[in-house]
C-alpha cells in the first residue's frame, strides 16, 4: 500500500478546516486526513492541528489503525453500520471503515431518571465529536431538548464558523400541521414555539400552578 495514501486534506476554503478536538479552538485550526481513493475522512479525530506551539495535536491514520486495531486492508467495523440504508455486516472484511455513521434511536428516554435523561444530551454530543457519528433522536423528552439548548448556550454553538452540532425537527400531533425545525439561537433558545401538548404534563402542570397563584394573589 501506498505511505501517501492518507494525506492532509488540501485547504478548500474554510469548509474543508474544523474545530480541533482537542483545544477546541474556536477558529477553525484543524485539518483531517483523507484517504485519497475515496476523498473520505478516516475519523473526525485523525488530523493535525496547526496551533503548533499552543496545541500541537497530531493523531496520524497510522497511529488510529493500530489504536483501534484495525488492518489497512481488512478494516472491522465493529458495531452494524447504517450507510445509505443498507446494512453492514459486522464481520464483512470486504467493507471499508466509512467515515459517517448514523444511529437512529426512538424515545432513548424511556425509564430514565430525569437527571440521566439530560446527561443523554451529553453522551450523544460527546460520541458525535469523538467517533462521527450521528444521531437521528426522536424523543419526547424535555430534559434532553433543554440540555441541548443549555450545551448550544454554553458553547456559543451558533456563533460563526462554531457550527451547531443540534438540529430539532418538530412533528405537531395534528397531521394537518406540517413537521418544520426548530433553530437555535445562540443563547440557546428557539426561534420557534413547540405546538401545544409536546411537553410533559409536569411543565403544563406547573405553568397552570403559577397561573393559578398570581390568580389568588390578584
Ligand atoms: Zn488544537
Amino acid at each position: 500500500m501506498s505511505e501517501h495514501k492518507y494525506i492532509l486534506e488540501p485547504y478548500k476554503g474554510m469548509n474543508t478546516r474544523y474545530r480541533c478536538p482537542d483545544c477546541q479552538q474556536r477558529d477553525k485550526t484543524f485539518s483531517l486526513y483523507i484517504d485519497t481513493e475515496t476523498g473520505e475522512h478516516i475519523h473526525s479525530r485523525v488530523g493535525r492541528c496547526n496551533r503548533e506551539s499552543n496545541c500541537g495535536y497530531h493523531y496520524t491514520p497510522k497511529q488510529y489503525f493500530q489504536d483501534n486495531n484495525i488492518s489497512f486492508d481488512t478494516p472491522q467495523p465493529k458495531v452494524t453500520r447504517m450507510m445509505e440504508g443498507k446494512e453492514v455486516k459486522q464481520d464483512s472484511s470486504k467493507y471499508r471503515l466509512i467515515d459517517k455513521t448514523t444511529v437512529i434511536i426512538e424515545e432513548p428516554e424511556l425509564n430514565l431518571h430525569p437527571a440521566l435523561q439530560s446527561k443523554l444530551a451529553d453522551l450523544f454530543l460527546d460520541v458525535h465529536q469523538r467517533f462521527n457519528i450521528d444521531f437521528l433522536i426522536e424523543t419526547h423528552s424535555e430534559y434532553i431538548l433543554r440540555r441541548s439548548q443549555v450545551i448550544v448556550a454554553e458553547n456559543e454553538f451558533e456563533v460563526a464558523p462554531n457550527e451547531n452540532p443540534f438540529c430539532v425537527h418538530y412533528f405537531p400531533k395534528d397531521i394537518q400541521h406540517f413537521p418544520y425545525r426548530l433553530d437555535y439561537q445562540e443563547d440557546g433558545s428557539f426561534n420557534k414555539n413547540f405546538g401545544d401538548g409536546f411537553f410533559d404534563e409536569a411543565s403544563s402542570s406547573t405553568l397552570e400552578l403559577l397561573k393559578l397563584k398570581r390568580q389568588k394573589k390578584a
